[in-house]
């Protein structure tokens, strides 16, 4: 899946390079070092059975489980009980037992996993969903079910199955024996707590023997965007509202469709039958073989049996929808669906999937496994994309592409693509056996998508907008003491939603990149392949793929542990900081190296409660990269426990360390070396790669932050910015807005914040100058986004010719329904525009935006609208995104977010938050993600002792319906904490420099 994540809240202050609703960025939760504590709950050891012959063949974990633990994950107390070595019955691949846990704390069962007394392997499904109608409180689906299962080991009078907000008939309910005898039911009761359907049988069930169960039922289709929902549109044709059903199940939504024991490794083949009426199109993961009449215009779809997969990658839908195909040189039909208006925007996405999934099936040696492969854009989508396999539901925005589309916007649509695309692979053919195994999806996916991407536009500078958009961009939330472990032990439906956030993603993708790096190109995709063949249409543990790794480097000759190694960073929180320093007065000219756990705020490691400093113990197997200003060439060496020492000549000028940022480390440096480096960048800042150029701006930002240097060291560094005018300049320019933005947030309300936008004038201009509004279709990708974030600064800091020619444009566009605003501009005019305006032109804008059909356009007009000045026109926009049908539930959150980045609108918005709470989450359906994603925003830039207690009277007030997002508010909480104590500690000094350098002009 690729999570609904915000442009993350340090990004969209100064500029958005991500387009609204485009570039939904970041954040989610960060999960907490004393909760993984309380979670003391028994871990099940996962065992992996594969079918042979003679039987089944065991492969115990080969780490052991107790290795390279970090803190919190030896806190889980886990315990080793799975014994099961017996005979695989048919049909059995997977088996886990997990301990009966003690409870949590927030007063919930945790054995909600499944036994493993039955195995499915099988499943017939039928589904009619109603929908025709003009009134959508009275949709509903209704169907039938039917699980084949095998008894795994002791016999039992017991069968649970996964069901919720299904009304099942009890009296349909019927168990057969393989002999199609039935078996007679005593009793069937409902577990609300574990989203169970218990059946308990009269006589006995036995191992190695196959059974059914079926089941009736219906359900509603609401529009909760989770399980078989409804989504709608409007008819431009027709001028009338149409309605389509559809589904969403990753992680735990399956069962809201149809009873099913719904976990990643209880994997089974698939017969879906869809009725539908005539006119309608119905699709599901494999094709249709047979249409056939019934009664009343209905039409019963068969399709053909899918492979053996998970419940989470099933999808259905029914919709008036058409779609534009094309086909793979190896015969794979690709078919991308919208509503007919929308129908002429998927051109860009049909090519790009064509060429991607090419080079995927060339990149991971393995063919597609299905014959089709449809992706369609679902006008109410809660997520990014999801990977359902054979049939990918992607939102509007993230599949539709038109010319008001602006670069963002289709670099975005192509690397959803290639990312849906490389699960279908990675998470599909082979699935993590359990949740907490997460990050190897979504890990591999995001980066893999920015290969994908980088394949067919080779010249679009993927691999170096890795290091903006994922390396650098994680680095920030996993430098906050309660971040959490990539893997993350995970076991109820809520928490689970709670781990597709950014570590998993991308701190994933960035340690898998790392890997690539010390492991060698050819190599990681030898091992790769040897995972990907070993364990497809099964499940698969981290373990099972630092095997493979080990054992192609083994084959050649290479002896690299990949467990040893990988698990120091998968497993442990955070990461470190190594610092290279020399001693200058010494006798001999030596480097020397050591390595800490960075933590964004030094004063974190300052335990209160003990009164006193935290001792951090953590240690990382770091692939240390160098060099020398005295040789081009990459040193390597190998970082763990020990200090290094490297002997050096006496005329190096400077040192660098983690060349192309290879390593998921900072690096910090004595500061001579610090001043050398400066020097260089101001001298000739191209002696560096563009992507250390950018890294040097990222760690003097965040190291000044933590307090391991002089914060005033980064201002100082950023100040070459102003030459920095080449094609590749967008790099550590995109660094710096995001550092600037710190900057911005913390000063916006202080005297000095008039120096402050003098010294980003002074940076600007120059680049400004060169690049301003005049984008052309020939120019490079990234030259663009320079073009657009030059604008974009310079109006955000007020620059009064980019003030005066976005009111210019807007003013066209305005008296001109029909002119086009440059579209990577678009977005920078239309919030000028507003900003400047009164409440009637606020009002025409709003009628545009309710009138735009184009995903695109409607989504930067979303965005435009938050810019006013007027506090009443932004409560106005509030209300209307919380309480009227005018905005969608999946933008509602869009909109607070966008006005809490306005200056004028930010206290707007955390006001409107605690008096409306309630209101909202029922808006936002009280998903955590949206939750989570809500409060982190409205609360990033609160730096005063008032807000803080605002915070905690928040926190008391609605204690209870937070929920599991009292841990966000606990987040923002500690970060509001921080944030005061970074104005105490570097106020007076920044500004000190700001008002020497910068006077206010
Ligand atoms: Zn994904």
């Amino acid at each position: 899946m690729e999570s609904m994540k915000f442009t993350d809240v340090d990004d969209t202050v100064v500029t958005r390079r991500n387009e609204p609703g485009i570039r939904i960025r970041t954040l989610t939760a960060f999960f907490f070092l004393l909760l993984a504590a309380l979670l003391a709950v028994g871990v099940g050891i996962i065992v992996h059975f594969t079918t042979s012959s003679s039987g089944c063949q065991v492969n115990w974990p080969t780490t052991a489980l107790s290795d390279l633990f970090s803190d919190e994950y030896m806190l889980q107390k886990c315990s080793v009980i799975s014994k099961e070595r017996k005979k695989c019955p048919k049909g059995c691949e997977y088996i886990e037992k997990i301990e009966t846990p003690v409870k949590d704390i927030f007063d919930r069962p945790n054995d909600v996993r499944l036994p493993n007394e039955t195995v499915p392997y099988h499943y017939k499904i039928k589904l009619q969903p109603h929908f025709y109608n003009e009134n959508p409180k009275d949709f509903f689906f209704e169907g039938t079910s039917k699980m084949f299962f095998t008894i795994f080991e002791n016999t039992t009078k017991q069968i649970i199955i996964h069901s919720a907000g299904l009304r099942i008939d009890k009296t349909y309910t019927k168990v057969q024996d393989d002999k199609g005898r039935d078996i007679k039911i005593a009793d069937q009761v409902y577990d609300v707590e574990r989203q169970w359907w218990r059946i308990e049988l009269k006589s006995e069930m036995h191992p190695n023997n196959n059974y059914s169960i079926e089941h009736k039922f219906e359900g509603d289709l609401t529009d909760g965007l989770a399980g078989f929902y409804r989504s709608k549109y409007f008819d431009k044709k027709t001028q009338m509202t149409r309605y389509l059903a559809t589904t969403q199940f990753q992680p735990t939504d399956a069962r809201r469709a149809f009873p099913c024991q719904d976990e990643p490794a209880k994997k089974a083949t698939f017969n879906i039958t869809l009725i539908k009426k005539k006119g309608y199109t119905a699709l599901s993961n494999t094709e249709s073989y047979y249409e056939r009449k019934l009664h009343d215009d209905w039409i019963e779809v068969g399709f053909k049996e899918t492979p053996k997969m998970s419940t989470y990658l099933l999808a259905f839908i029914v919709c008036d929808f058409i779609n534009k195909s094309q086909k793979t040189k190896n015969g794979v039909e690709i078919r991308v669906w919208a509503r007919r208006d929308a129908i002429d925007k998927v051109d860009f996405s049909l090519d790009a999937g064509r060429k991607i999934l090419e080079h995927f099936e060339d990149y991971f040696q393995i063919p597609f496994p299905l014959n089709k492969l449809d992706m369609i854009a679902v006008p109410d989508f809660s997520a990014g994309a999801m990977e359902n396999w054979g049939l990918v539901t992607y939102r509007e925005t993230t599949l539709l592409v038109d010319e008001r589309s602006a670069t963002s916007n289709k670099q975005r649509v192509a690397v959803i693509v290639s990312h849906e695309l490389a699960h279908q692979w990675f998470g599909n053919l082979v699935t993590p056996a359990w949740w907490d195994d997460l990050w190897l999806n979504e890990g591999f996916a995001s980066y893999v998508e920015y290969l994908g991407v980088d394949k067919i536009f080779p010249d679009w500078g993927m691999k170096g907008l890795f290091i903006i958009e994922d390396l650098q961009d994680v680095m920030r939330f996993d430098g906050f003491k309660n971040s959490h472990s990539i893997y993350h032990y995970v076991i109820h439906p809520r928490d689970i939603s709670e781990i597709f956030d950014r570590i998993s993603y991308a701190k994933g993708a960035s340690v898998i990149r790392m890997m690539k790096d010390f492991i060698g190109e050819d190599l990681f995709l030898k091992g790769l392949t040897k995972y990907l063949k070993t364990y497809q249409y099964s499940v698969a543990n981290h373990n099972n793929l630092w095997d493979a790794l080990t054992n192609v480097c083994k084959e050649e000759g290479k002896y690299i542990d990949v467990a040893k190694i990988m698990n120091s960073w998968v497993r442990q929180t955070g990461y470190p900081v190594v610092k290279l320093w020399r001693d200058y007065l010494g006798s001999k000219t030596k480097l020397y190296s050591d390595q800490i756990r960075f933590l964004n705020e030094k004063n974190h490691l300052y335990d209160p409660e003990h009164n006193k400093v935290q001792k951090l113990q953590n240690s990382w197997y770091i692939p240390l990269t160098y060099r020398l200003d005295t040789s081009p060439k990459t040193e390597r060496v190998w970082m763990n426990n020990e200090n290094i020492t490297i002997p050096i000549d006496r005329n190096v000028q400077w040192y660098l360390g983690n060349l192309n940022q290879s390593g998921f480390y900072r690096v910090n440096y004595d500061e001579a070396n610090w001043n050398a480096l400066i020097d260089q960048l101001i001298k000739d800042h191209t002696v560096f790669d563009v992507i250390n150029r950018a890294q040097i701006i990222d760690d003097t930002f965040w190291l000044g932050r933590s307090g391991l240097i002089d914060q005033r060291l980064s201002l100082t560094a950023i100040e070459y910015l102003k030459r920095e005018l080449g094609d590749m300049g967008y790099l550590p320019w995109k660094s710096a807005v995001r550092a600037l933005n710190f900057f911005d947030r913390m000063l916006k309300k202080m005297p000095i914040y008039g120096n402050f936008l003098t010294y980003m004038r002074n940076l600007i201009t120059p680049v400004y100058d060169k690049f301003g509004w005049n984008i052309s279709k020939t120019d490079k990708h990234l030259v663009k986004y320079m073009k657009s974030t030059a604008v974009e600064v310079a109006c955000t800091v007020e620059h009064q010719d980019c003030i005066k020619k976005a009111r210019e444009e807007f003013e066209k566009w305005l008296i001109d329904d029909n002119y086009k605003i440059e579209a990577d501009l678009t977005s920078v005019t239309l919030c000028v525009g507003i900003k400047f305006s009164n409440g009637s032109t606020w009002e025409r804008v709003f009628g545009r935006f309710m009138n735009e059909t184009s995903p695109t356009m409607k989504s930067k007009l979303m965005h435009s609208l938050s810019c006013s000045r007027e506090p009443w026109i932004l409560i106005k926009y509030l209300l209307g995104a919380i309480g009227s049908e005018l905005i969608r539930n999946q933008d509602a959150v869009m909109v607070i977010h966008y006005i809490s980045k306005n200056p004028i609108g930010g206290d707007l918005a955390w006001n409107f938050i605690t008096q409306n709470w309630d209101d909202i989450n029922k808006k936002l359906g009280g998903t955590l993600l949206s939750t989570n994603n809500l409060i982190n925003s409205v609360t990033a830039a609160l730096n005063t002792r008032v807000a803080y207690k605002q915070l905690e009277n928040f926190a008391k007030t609605h204690k209870e319906k937070l929920g599991a997002a009292v841990r966000i508010v606990e987040y923002a909480k500690e970060r509001t904490k921080a944030q005061i104590e970074w104005i105490d500690k570097n106020y007076d000094q920044v500004a000190a420099w700001l008002r020497d350098r910068y006077p206010f002009a």
